[in-house]
């Protein structure tokens, strides 16, 4: 009869102990929470070509890379403030803010704009090891990310892109509808 009162303590402590451990071992699953799910645009090459002239086909879709210092960059050079948009689906990738002149002859930015809709790729095509940037949304490919060159910009990196992968909004001019929004039609779920 004594044994059994003794025990019946030290067992409410071991259970109560256990219990104190189960949260604990859920706690990880905040650092999951940041990671926003995107939502993705997939189109086939047709459709693609259908909306994007043949140079903005061939360099988003197809990984080609536009000629060095030709019209589009003189357009860039020329371009104040504004955005710069992802021309197939219509994200935001840049601001006139993240913009230098590199003198490479691509549109050059030392950093992407705080919508982050850009992703880094590694990139062994060619015979180099470089570092891809495609937009987030649809996939398209803007041009690569070099770093370290000593460039005086608080990055030290340069996005080397594609004039033709964007589209240049001016400052209080209207954003391209997000083609991601823009392909759902009323009464759709
Ligand atoms: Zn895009």
């Amino acid at each position: 009869m004594k044994r059994y009162v003794i025990l019946t303590p030290l067992l409410a402590l071991a259970l109560i102990s256990f219990a104190e451990d189960k949260p604990k071992a859920e706690a990880p699953k905040e650092a999951e929470k940041k990671e926003q799910p995107v939502m993705k645009v997939e189109k086939s090459d047709e459709d693609w070509r259908k909306m994007l002239t043949e140079e903005q086909f061939l360099v988003t879709r197809k990984a080609a890379t536009e000629r060095p210092h030709g019209a589009e960059y003189e357009k860039f050079n020329a371009q104040g403030e504004g955005t710069y948009y992802c021309v197939c689906c219509g994200s935001e990738l840049f601001t006139s803010k993240e913009k230098f002149h590199s003198g490479c002859g691509w549109p050059s930015f030392y950093d992407q704009s705080k919508a982050k809709n850009i992703t880094e790729k590694r990139d062994v095509s060619a015979g180099m090891v470089r570092v891809e940037v495609v937009c987030k949304v649809c996939d398209a490919h803007l041009g690569h990310v070099f770093e370290g060159e000593g460039f005086k910009t608080p990055t030290d990196r340069r996005y080397c892109i594609n004039g033709v992968a964007m589209t240049f909004v001016e400052k209080g001019g209207k954003p391209p509808v997000p083609q991601g929004k823009a392909e759902k039609k009323e009464g759709e779920k």
